[in-house]
């Protein structure tokens, strides 16, 4: 079974939507645009929701022609956008300047609300589907505010599914794998204080300056002295601040900042804490102090067992079975799906979506690229998907 056929259908409406809400990204929970825009098409199509959540974020529900199951599933979209400046001179560039949705946003929020049309048109199942718009996936942890105000008590859900659009992958094809598939993302920053002075006399000194590169050396180490060489996990010092635009001055504070990407929560503090005896222990045998501000951000993507067999049977409905890699290597890059992961189970996928015979094609380019575009021609297969997932866990008979 391929496309659902009343979704190709939708395809040229759905893609208009998509390109609408590409040319007014907001991002952040200012994402007024998006939300007005899915209330209105929800309101259009009699769907009940409610909204206030996290903010612009609101909660939709579809009742089957049977409820009598006690089933539930949870469909997720983001609506956020990015702080870049669009260069891909399409028609449907962004209209507000250096903001753009570069992650294809836009295309998860048209495709959720094309299967919304779908599943309130046929009711095709026997249960409840609860469709999630949340806010601010990019930096400011939606997911995990949409939680805090109560979805899932609001809301129960027996499983959650989320998709990700790829460029790194062919249209058609589709990839998945039980356990982490994407990382823990964590921030830290640490200042590093002592003397400063003159440059000649360094002796009367602390140089945070030499203080903090022995740090950023130390650090180095976590990931192949004190982590479980089986698990995955990195630390990278992205930044350093230290002195002023002289060259004879010793500046009196050093500032690093970094990020942690580990798949397990438990080696996540053990890299947390690292970091903090590292950096303490080394100012101090310098007589300086270092201070650790460590950022808890993302949890790890893990999907559960039970979660990527539904997925994989109805992607399989969806795409060529043999499209589907069901053993794709993990990434370290995040997502705040992550979240709604440690409260229940299912899946987070990532479908393709670049076009190989095109090589001038703007959806080839990669997510947060200010050339990247959403391929409207997933819209059908996400939507398909999202569709068979509900049909296949809550069947009618
Ligand atoms: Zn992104
Ligand atoms: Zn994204």
């Amino acid at each position: 079974m391929p496309i659902i056929n009343s979704i190709a259908d939708l395809k040229n409406e759905a893609a208009a939507w998509r390109q609408e809400l590409h040319q007014n990204p907001q991002t952040c929970y200012e994402e007024e645009f998006a939300s007005a825009f899915v209330k209105n098409k929800l309101q259009e199509w009699n769907i009940p929701f409610r909204d206030g959540y996290a903010k612009t974020g609101l909660v939709a529900t579809i009742e089957g022609q049977k409820n009598t199951s006690g089933k539930t599933i949870g469909l997720r979209a983001d609506m956020d956008a990015l702080d870049i400046l669009e260069k891909t001179g399409l028609p449907h560039a962004s209209k507000n300047v250096g903001k753009m949705h570069a992650c294809g946003h836009d295309g998860h929020t048209a495709s959720l609300l094309a299967a919304a049309k779908y599943l309130q048109d046929t009711k095709n199942f026997n249960g409840r589907v609860h469709l999630i718009f949340q806010p601010a996936e990019e930096g400011g942890r939606g997911a995990v505010k949409m939680i805090e105000e109560g979805l899932f008590d609001a809301f129960p859900c027996d499983y959650v599914f989320g998709v990700h659009n790829w460029p790194g992958l062919p249209i058609g094809h589709i990839d998945m794998r039980v356990g982490a598939q994407l990382a823990s993302v964590d921030e830290f920053n640490i200042t590093v204080k002592g003397k400063g002075g003159h440059a000649a006399m360094p002796h009367l000194t602390h140089d945070p300056l030499v203080i903090a590169s022995h740090i950023v050396i130390a650090l180095q180490s976590i990931v192949s002295r004190n982590i479980d060489p089986v698990e995955s996990a990195v630390v990278t010092v992205a930044g350093l601040q230290v002195g002023t635009d002289a060259f004879n001055v010793i500046g009196d504070t050093a500032t690093m900042k970094g990020t942690v990407r580990t798949f397990n929560n438990d080696v996540r503090h053990q890299i947390r804490d690292r970091i903090e005896t590292i950096a303490t222990n080394i100012a101090k045998s310098y007589d300086a102090t270092a201070e650790l501000d460590y950022e808890f951000q993302l949890d790890p993507t893990i999907n559960t067992a039970d979660g990527i067999a539904m997925a994989q049977e109805a992607a399989s409905a969806v795409v060529n079975p043999n499209h589907i890699n069901t053993e794709c290597p993990p990434s370290m890059g995040g997502e705040d799906f992550g979240a709604y992961l440690m409260e229940k189970p299912g899946a987070f996928i990532c479908v393709g979506q670049s076009v190989p015979d095109d090589k001038n094609s703007p959806h080839n380019h990669g997510l947060h690229s200010p050339y990247y575009d959403f391929n409207d021609d997933i819209i059908p297969i996400v939507a398909s998907y999202f569709g068979t997932l509900c049909e296949k866990y809550m069947p009618l008979s």
